[in-house]
């Protein structure tokens, strides 16, 4: 693999970027830390900006942290630039001014993984690390056919496995960019070129006819559902200023905490005990008018809305600054989601 790769990298490789000039272990960190969630165009003009501002690690060191980020403003992912600058601080203090140049002292640092320290090692030094990014993993678990998602670490150390068995004593440093290059450019993920791909007559992904099949995909969690009732009380019989459909507000805390919603049971079979409390008289019985489903991001609610005409058994219920009788027009605060839906349906426009 290592020779087939090395030739294309000759021809195809990309040689001039800015962190392959003038090569150090300061300007290659930098680099691979910026590239860990940014693409390389991207990463480019902030890199140049960095360096000019920062040029060696002391600098970076005594750079208030502030500026640090200020430099990074537009990379995202700002605990990149914290553990950037805590590490220089550390090289400061504890290593002479310098990235440590052995693989587990490197990968000790501040935010520092094996990959990443293997990459530095490897490109700035030419020590024969290999390295496993994202590009890397597809490429490899694509060539070797490695099923299962790269998240499970029997999955993961099976990719170092190989990754540590292919990568070669001499030019190194050529063979982990053309690597990286060669899952950027060629085995992209949705649509590999194998027809340009130097590993094409070995690929054990290529000739199941399935490439993309691997790397395997994070198994998908089940959202649990949950189920509610809402009820839509219809206050009839007591007076014009009276009629409308109850809204309560929410507790503080938890779900749509302070908006206002329809009154919630668990079950039809709680109905008539919850009325009682309420102070209210069942005039008719529910009736479906909607079930619709909400999501949130760990679970879907189901919601049944039962539909009932009410009669005021307490008056104090009428009183209660938590409780009002709905008939549209605006609400003193906000709305629980799903109960705008629902009110738009029975009552008309909600302002
Ligand atoms: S042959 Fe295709 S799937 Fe296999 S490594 Fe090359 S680009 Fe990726």
């Amino acid at each position: 693999m290592a020779s087939r790769v090395l030739d294309w990298f000759e021809q195809y490789g990309r040689k001039h970027l800015p962190w392959q000039l003038n090569r150090t272990t300061y300007r290659v960190w930098v680099s691979e830390i910026m590239l860990q969630q940014t693409q390389v165009s991207t990463v480019i003009p902030y890199y140049e900006k960095f360096m000019q501002r920062f040029p060696d690690l002391p600098s970076l060191a005594a750079a208030p942290e502030d500026e640090v980020l200020a430099h990074w403003s537009g990379l995202g992912y700002y605990a990149r630039a914290r553990n950037l600058h805590k590490c220089a601080k550390l090289a400061v203090s504890d290593h002479g001014g310098a990235l440590p140049e052995e693989l587990d002292a490197l990968v000790a640092m501040p935010g520092i993984g094996r990959s990443t320290a293997g990459a530095i090692l490897s490109l700035a030094l030419g020590q024969a690390q290999p390295i496993l990014d994202g590009n890397v993993k597809r490429v490899l678990a694509r060539h070797q056919a490695i099923d299962g998602w790269p998240g499970k670490s029997e999955v993961l150390n099976q990719l170092w496995h190989i990754s540590e068995q292919q990568t070669p004593t001499n030019h190194a440093a050529d063979f982990n960019q053309a690597m990286m290059d060669l899952g950027a450019t060629v085995c992209t993920r949705s649509r590999p070129a194998c027809e340009r791909c130097p590993l094409a007559a070995d690929c054990r992904g290529l000739a199941m006819g399935e490439p993309q099949r691997f790397p395997g995909r994070k198994p998908k969690k089940q959202t649990p559902t949950r189920q509610t009732v809402m009820l839509a009380l219809e206050l009839t019989g007591e007076g014009p200023a009276t009629v409308g459909t109850l809204l309560e507000r929410r507790p503080p805390s938890g779900i749509w905490g302070g908006l206002w919603s329809l009154p919630e049971i668990e079950s039809l079979a709680d109905l008539d005990a919850w009325l009682n409390a309420a102070g209210l008289e069942a005039r008719s019985d529910p009736v479906t008018a909607a079930r619709l489903r909400h999501t949130f991001s760990h679970f879907h609610l189901d919601i049944d809305v039962q539909a009932l005409t009410v009669g005021v058994g307490d008056q104090r219920i009428l009183e209660s600054a938590e409780r009002v009788w709905y008939n549209g027009g605006s609400l003193p605060g906000g709305v629980a989601a799903p109960v705008t839906k629902i009110l738009n349906n029975l009552v008309g426009e909600l302002i």
